[in-house]
């Protein structure tokens, strides 16, 4: 049977035919991460700010395949082609393949009616694979008899500022591909040989799970794919920063387990991660966190930022993608081993950032250790509101001087098994501070939680009692984060004397 293959069946025979044969014969297997289903959606966003970028007057035809049916849909996409005004969602089947164009708009050459095709993508660079989609593209429109003049790929400019209004012109940042991708007709045609052969089997191709099944994709097939893996007590991954192609160089000699790993492959981290784990110990060289702590004096403050991003900027004088705070939480611990919490959260809808600043500013005091795990977020957090707001900026950066990182001394000082070789602060708490526990919160329980709460806090659909729960669940979590942090510097500091 020849098979006519989508474009994102093509898409899924470049990164791995075994892909493409399960996708056909057993989508049922495939399970797409929240993230995956995350980035459609990201994706579904753009398109439509794509529409009104490429048609301000709205003058366009949007093709609907969900509605229309892919029949429907190629039939009016042919009669469009006809007339003369953006189409968007256009839909071409020639050739063994069949693809979707986000944006065809018409121009006039030598009299002629032609056309331009955009293809709008959500990442901010240029892809490898985005040339392989384009082509595919650009093969099935020209084969459908489309007389296309350009092909272009736009994507995000994460430079552009946002001028607020719902001007998103400048959002996107085209780039030609034109000779590019009419140059790769024999290729694409030779991927849509390979589809049908590869498809034709009775059986799936045999090809082991490896780094092509995250690359340039996350693949919803790894559970089904890895089920019969070795599956060791104590996977090679674990070890910190190990290079991957030491990692594949292991798997190939059947090396799996740490326990079979060399000692002379290993740096004096990983061999601590190698030897604490397989003894099922813990390494805690208490009076060199002491040392490392001692050089700062109480009061000290405990500080973590919750940060939102937006590929379609919403507030005025945002970048897409731009890491915005809209939340912190500060414990505070003063000379006399008092401690206390302060918080701001913003869900009013409005930026957050300014009224975020100048709370940090007003919450930090003048002097004293600001805790944070992990320091490079934070403090390029605030540097970039410094930036932005100059009559806080000396403030801020003064703020930025007095951050001590708790995570280094964790890394160099502290290792139990059941961090499995991270020392993210969910894997370091629960081996330090067993019974504070992020399992234990109602609703958000992490920093990807916190986010899809703070949008559905910020939504105007979203009620006044829900949005109140939001809020503490919010605000319960980003404390839980800055206590955490409070412990975890009174264990390396060796403050037992103080109540916590
Ligand atoms: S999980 Fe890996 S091996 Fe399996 S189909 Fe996907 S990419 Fe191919």
């Amino acid at each position: 049977m020849i098979r006519t293959f989508s474009k994102s069946k093509l898409m899924a025979l470049r990164q791995c035919p075994k892909r493409l044969w399960l996708e056909v014969h057993r989508p049922d297997l495939r399970e797409d991460s929240a993230a995956t289903q995350a980035s459609f959606q990201v994706g579904f966003q753009v398109g439509d700010i794509a529409q009104r970028i490429y048609d301000p007057e709205g003058l366009g035809v949007a093709i609907d395949l969900q509605n229309e049916g892919f029949n429907r849909a190629f039939e009016r996409s042919a009669e469009l082609l006809h007339s003369a005004q953006p189409i968007f969602e256009a839909g071409f089947s020639s050739a063994g393949a069949l693809a979707f164009a986000d944006v065809m708009l018409p121009e006039q050459k030598d009299g002629k009616q032609v056309w331009r095709m955009v293809e709008v993508k959500s990442s901010t660079s240029v892809k490898d694979y985005h040339r392989d989609d384009v082509a595919v593209q650009a093969f099935v429109a020209q084969s459908a008899g489309v007389l296309l003049d350009a092909i272009a790929l736009a994507h995000i400019d994460s430079s552009w500022v946002y001028p607020g209004n719902e001007d998103y012109r400048g959002l996107l940042k085209e780039n030609d591909l034109t000779a590019e991708a009419l140059s790769r007709t024999d290729e694409v045609k030779g991927w849509i040989t390979q589809a049908q052969s590869i498809v034709a089997e009775s059986s799936e191709p045999v090809i082991g799970t490896g780094d092509h099944c995250g690359t340039p994709f996350e693949c919803g097939f790894y559970d089904y794919c890895s089920r019969d893996e070795p599956k060791p007590e104590h996977p090679v991954c674990w070890l910190p920063r190990f290079s991957s192609t030491k990692a594949k160089e292991l798997a190939i000699q059947g090396v799996y387990d740490l326990k079979d790993v060399s000692d002379a492959l290993l740096n004096d981290k990983q061999q601590r991660v190698k030897d604490y784990t397989l003894a099922n110990e813990v390494f805690f060289d208490a009076a060199g966190a002491a040392t490392d702590l001692a050089a700062h004096d109480l009061p000290a403050y405990f500080l973590d930022f919750e940060t939102i991003q937006f590929a379609v900027p919403i507030w005025k004088g945002t970048r897409p993608y731009q890491q915005i705070t809209f939340q912190f939480s500060l414990h505070t611990l003063a000379v006399s081993g008092q401690l206390e919490q302060t918080a701001f959260l913003d869900l009013s809808g409005n930026n957050p950032s300014e009224p975020f600043a100048h709370a940090l500013v007003g919450a930090c005091g003048k002097q004293g250790p600001v805790y944070v795990y992990n320091a490079g977020f934070e403090k390029a957090r605030i540097r970039e509101l410094a930036e932005r707001y100059p009559h806080l900026s000396e403030s801020l950066l003064a703020l930025n001087e007095r951050v001590v990182d708790l995570l280094p001394i964790a890394r160099e000082r502290y290792y139990h098994p059941s961090q499995q070789g991270s020392w993210s602060i969910k894997k370091v708490l629960p081996a330090i501070i067993p019974e504070l526990r992020y399992d234990a919160l109602d609703g958000v329980q992490d920093g990807g939680m916190a986010m899809d709460a703070f949008l559905e806090g910020i939504h105007p659909n979203t009620c006044a009692e829900r949005k109140a729960q939001i809020e503490q669940q919010l605000l319960d979590y980003c404390k839980l984060d800055t206590h955490a942090m409070v412990r975890l510097w009174q264990v390396f500091a060796g403050r037992t004397d103080l109540k916590l």
